[in-house]
């Protein structure tokens, strides 16, 4: 019998089967981990999320590969995200069939232990109409708003190395959404800030929620003529793309895509593809090829993450199989300092080698990608190389995005440091502080 016949699975007429932490001991075993070995993962989920589904299962994991296959890494927990005295603590619980709340607060003492971004951050740009602050909603550049749908809060599966992990395992506190209604407050909201002109629909992952509801979501924003640019922010390309091929309301969506378009906006589908794997099926081609069939532009974007893309040549492959397949590459991230993120972080001096060695591979037409890129409080600050300047050997830095438009474009510099992995670990090279308005936190990028 196979995984799929045997599996507790929820199912929809569109073939959607999800599988969550209580497939787990079936699927690693099927990776060919020893019983403790799987425990320990078992361990992990109870406090990061956990979730794929039957695409990812048949069509992108390579088992014969697993459990170093990289599509395998980019689903599934792998004991060493957490502490081993955390791991031990909470396998025992399991082992022993204790209580589920007292698994339960084992796991929420872990998780409240790992940064637990957004919570705090949050405050930072939340937006406010009428005395009122605005849910689901960030100004976060000037001309760019974020905009987080009730309905959009899940993804058709959970990466590995999520920053917004804390959003999917029902910690109160650690989510963004909007309230119902949120559309029309954001719309009221942009009616009193015309220098808005772009709107990025995210969450979760925008195309988790139906053509319908997107609809509403999207549609009040046409008839606003300061509005150039809708993005929709989704990894659904790499873990769902029946979204836009097969799923009942796959027709209904292009639809919107080209009601957008026609709107006279410019759509943006901002896709996460993490491996190069994610573009091999004839299913994702046939998905890509019907959403620029509507006139949406679709731009790509990932995190260096150690273990699953951290090599220059799966970047060549990757933003070369973009560019062939008609999309254009934009960001490299830097994974950031939340979460389990020891465990991916790749230290920014080897993702600036990385980056710059796919980069020197690649066409012209494949250098639309900026990175690698930290999403700051201040703003994106990209490494661009590593220089000897006045007989020092710093970092060159630059902010392509800010907070305060005063210092997109503007170098500054870093000591050289091999380990640092995000901003906070770098010291100004020349002066005491960097030029970046506000105290180097980390803040969200966009999925
Ligand atoms: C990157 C990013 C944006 C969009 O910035 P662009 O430079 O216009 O692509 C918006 N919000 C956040 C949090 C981001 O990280």
């Amino acid at each position: 019998m196979t995984l799929m016949d045997t599996a507790q699975t929820t199912s929809t007429n569109r073939g959607f089967r999800a599988f969550t932490a209580r497939h787990l001991d079936r699927l690693t075993a099927r990776a060919g981990l020893s019983p403790d070995e799987r425990l320990a993962v078992r361990a992990v989920a109870e406090v990061l999320p956990f979730r794929t589904n039957n695409y990812v299962v048949d069509e992108l994991i390579d088992w014969s590969a697993a459990p170093a296959d990289p599509i395998y890494r980019l689903m599934f927990p792998q004991k060493d995200m957490l502490p081993e005295e955390d791991v031990d603590h909470i396998a025992g619980l399991l082992r022993r069939d204790a209580p589920r709340q007292e698994v339960q607060q084992a796991a929420h003492r872990v998780r409240m232990r790992l940064n637990p971004h957004p919570a705090g951050q949050m405050q930072l740009n939340r937006p406010v109409l009428d005395g009122h602050v605005l849910e689901g909603v960030q100004h976060k550049y000037r001309e760019t708003v974020l905009f987080f749908p009730r309905q959009g809060q899940t993804c058709h599966a959970y990466c590995s190395y999520c920053f917004r992990w804390p959003q999917f395992v029902g910690e109160p506190g650690l989510r963004i959404a909007a309230d119902d209604g949120g559309s029309q407050e954001l719309v009221d909201y942009l009616l009193a800030h015309p220098e808005v002109t772009n709107v990025l629909i995210t969450g979760g992952d925008a195309m988790i929620m139906s053509a319908a509801v997107l609809r509403q979501q999207v549609a009040p924003l046409l008839a606003l003529e300061q509005i150039e640019s809708i993005r929709i922010g989704t990894k659904a390309l790499a873990f769902w793309p029946r979204k836009f091929v097969t799923d009942p309301d796959a027709g209904d969506l292009l639809a919107l895509f080209e009601q957008v378009v026609r709107a006279g906006k410019n759509l943006a589908v901002m896709a996460h593809f993490s491996h190069p794997r994610e573009l091999e099926t004839p299913i994702v081609e046939e998905a890509i090829a019907r959403i620029r069939g509507t006139g949406a532009v679709i731009r790509t974007q990932a995190p260096l993450i150690r273990s699953i893309n951290d090599a220059a040549e799966v970047w060549e492959s990757m933003w070369r199989k973009q560019v062939r397949l008609g999309m254009v590459p934009y960001y490299m991230f830097v994974e950031r300092d939340t979460g389990p993120a020891d465990y991916f972080a790749v230290p920014l001096a080897r993702g600036y080698q990385i980056f710059r060695d796919a980069y020197a591979a690649v066409s012209g037409l494949a250098r639309t990608v900026r990175g690698p890129s930290m999403s700051t409080t201040a703003g994106k600050v990209c490494v661009d190389g590593v220089v000897e300047l006045a007989g020092r050997k710093v970092f060159a830095l630059h902010l392509i995005q800010a907070r305060n438009p005063d210092l997109v474009g503007r170098p500054f510099y870093a000591e050289y440091d091999p380990a640092a992995v995000w901003l906070s670990d770098l010291k100004p090279a020349f002066g005491d502080r960097f030029p970046l308005e506000e105290s180097p936190d980390p803040e969200e990028p966009v999925c």
